[in-house]
């Protein structure tokens, strides 16, 4: 979005109106939320975003180009209260964690921080705190509070039939599939890509239900999503809740080009002068997110399918903290991907939004994190779905729904990042990356589906765009509470 075009479009008499933002500790929260930060203050809001030191990193720069350009936006840090958990410095974020023990280490500080989180806002005078779903004590400061849910509708819609009609009790084996009821479609699922915390108590279930708590004493609900995509789960949701809700996404399309983690650098990444030189629609782009670890075994068949699929490929893939190369590699594979220039693998941040903007890219392989289905969706990349944990399983219903992509057939649910479920085969793998770059109907039918939901997205974030509107419609109203709570 150009300041100029924001500018134009700006909410009038915005200034009054100071909404603090609480992003959760990992990137694929905190990104979507600090792009919240920075629409509202292009719309004239005092926006504050409060994090930790280290946090704040992740996003300074981005904040201090908005300052320079004049917008009303400001970060508020605290301590993290590293010795008191048990982590090294600097490790204040889920992504920087290299095992389950450090990210529940850093969950467990970032609660500690709840008491200076508070007083802080306290101090700031906010009139509205937008705060991400896993801070669900901010629904009773006695501040209006918009519950940010950086996830689509399809998937709280699933979510909500799944609690209530309990459909995956009524099978007899994890393998058996079931109809979801009270759904717009009849989606079917099998019991073992189901969330564990549906069928037993869990830690992360107790805390789920906590967020679920927190919407019934929140102002309303803020999706990372647009109508488009989902209009059925749109109203349907909207109905089964029957509270505020507001769909603003792809949030990230707003800023697109000035990639928030890689702080808006001007030099070209590597990855961006590879992909120049290959055909357009040839390359298969595989990530699958910031936190996924997969054992040696399955880097080894993601290895060998792409050795042998005849499309080029880039593979943005996590090395062990402490190990000097990636495990599981085959023999002379990175010298092999090299001397024939078949691809480029990385163990670095990429710029995945301007990767899979670029014309070069054809196929999209991911676990469905719901920030990278929308970033292939904006972009009209159609995906190779390879669902993992959290809400991926249901992710994947929608790229079914909407068409835009083929299942490497994965279908057990982990309960974290650290990969446990069956290994999936280099078979399975260079299947769905033959069928998605093939000339079968199918294949047609989901590039063109792809084709016309990204032109659909280009819209929606423009002046007259849902989720333009929505944005407005939600700043509009905020004001009118402000002006209605100060009048005598
Ligand atoms: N991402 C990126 N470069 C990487 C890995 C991830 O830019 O090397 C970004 C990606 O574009 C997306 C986010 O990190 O915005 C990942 O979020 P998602 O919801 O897809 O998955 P998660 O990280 O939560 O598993």
């Amino acid at each position: 979005m150009s300041s100029e075009k924001t500018k134009s479009s700006k909410v009038t008499g915005a200034g009054d109106l100071h909404v603090v933002f609480l992003p959760f500790f990992a990137s694929s929260h905190t990104i979507p939320l600090v792009h919240a930060a920075r629409l509202f203050a292009a719309q004239g809001v005092r926006s504050t975003i409060i994090t930790t030191v280290h946090n704040a990193l992740i996003f300074k720069s981005s904040v201090d180009r908005d300052i320079s350009a004049g917008f009303p936006i400001a970060v508020q840090t605290l301590n993290f209260p590293a010795s008191e958990v048990g982590l090294p410095v600097g490790i204040e974020n889920i992504n920087d964690a290299t095992n389950i023990e450090m990210a529940s280490a850093v969950f467990r500080g970032m609660m500690m921080l709840r008491t200076s989180m508070e007083q802080l806002i306290r101090s700031l005078v906010a009139d509205c705190i937008f705060s991400d779903m896993f801070f669900p004590w901010t629904a009773d400061l006695n501040i209006p509070r918009l519950l940010f849910y950086p996830s689509c509708f399809l998937y709280h819609s699933i979510f909500h039939s799944l609690k209530v009609h309990k459909p995956h009790e009524k099978v007899e084996s994890e393998s058996e599939s079931f109809v979801v009821p009270n759904l717009p479609d009849k989606l079917t699922m099998k019991r073992s890509q189901v969330s564990d915390f549906f069928k037993f108590k869990t830690p992360m279930g107790e805390i789920m239900e906590t967020i679920k708590q927190s919407e019934k004493r929140s102002y309303g609900l803020v999706h990372n999503t647009f109508y488009e995509i989902e209009p059925d789960y749109a109203d349907h949701f909207k109905k089964i809740k029957g509270m505020k809700i507001w769909h603003i996404g792809p949030l990230f399309q707003y800023f697109i080009r000035k990639d928030l983690r890689g702080g808006g650098t001007s030099e070209k990444h590597t990855s961006l002068k590879w992909l120049d030189s290959q055909k357009p629609k040839s390359v298969i782009y595989v990530c699958f997110g910031s936190m996924v670890k997969f054992p040696e075994a399955q880097i080894t068949e993601i290895a060998l399918a792409l050795e042998e699929s005849k499309q080029p490929f880039i593979w943005v893939v996590r090395k062990k903290v402490g190990d000097e190369e990636i495990g599981g590699l085959p023999d002379g594979f990175q010298e092999r991907i090299e001397k024939e220039n078949k691809g480029l693998i990385m163990t670095e941040w990429a710029p995945q939004v301007e990767i899979l903007q670029h014309a070069a890219v054809g196929g999209f392989l991911s676990h469905c994190g719901w920030n990278s289905v929308l970033e292939a969706i904006v972009s009209g990349v159609p995906l190779m779905t390879w669902p993992l944990y959290a809400e991926h399983f249901y992710n994947e219903k929608l790229v079914e729904l909407l068409g835009i992509g083929v299942g490497v057939g994965a279908d057990v649910w982990n309960s974290g990042s650290d990969i446990t479920s069956p290994i999936i085969g280099k078979r399975n793998i260079v299947d769905a990356i033959e069928i998605l770059t093939g000339g079968s109907a199918m294949a047609q039918s989901i590039r063109r589906n792809s084709k016309e939901i990204a032109m659909k997205a280009k819209h929606v974030v423009e002046e007259g765009g849902s989720s333009h509107n929505d944005v407005m419609a939600l700043i509009e109203e905020l004001k009118a509470i402000k002006s209605q709570n100060l009048e005598p």
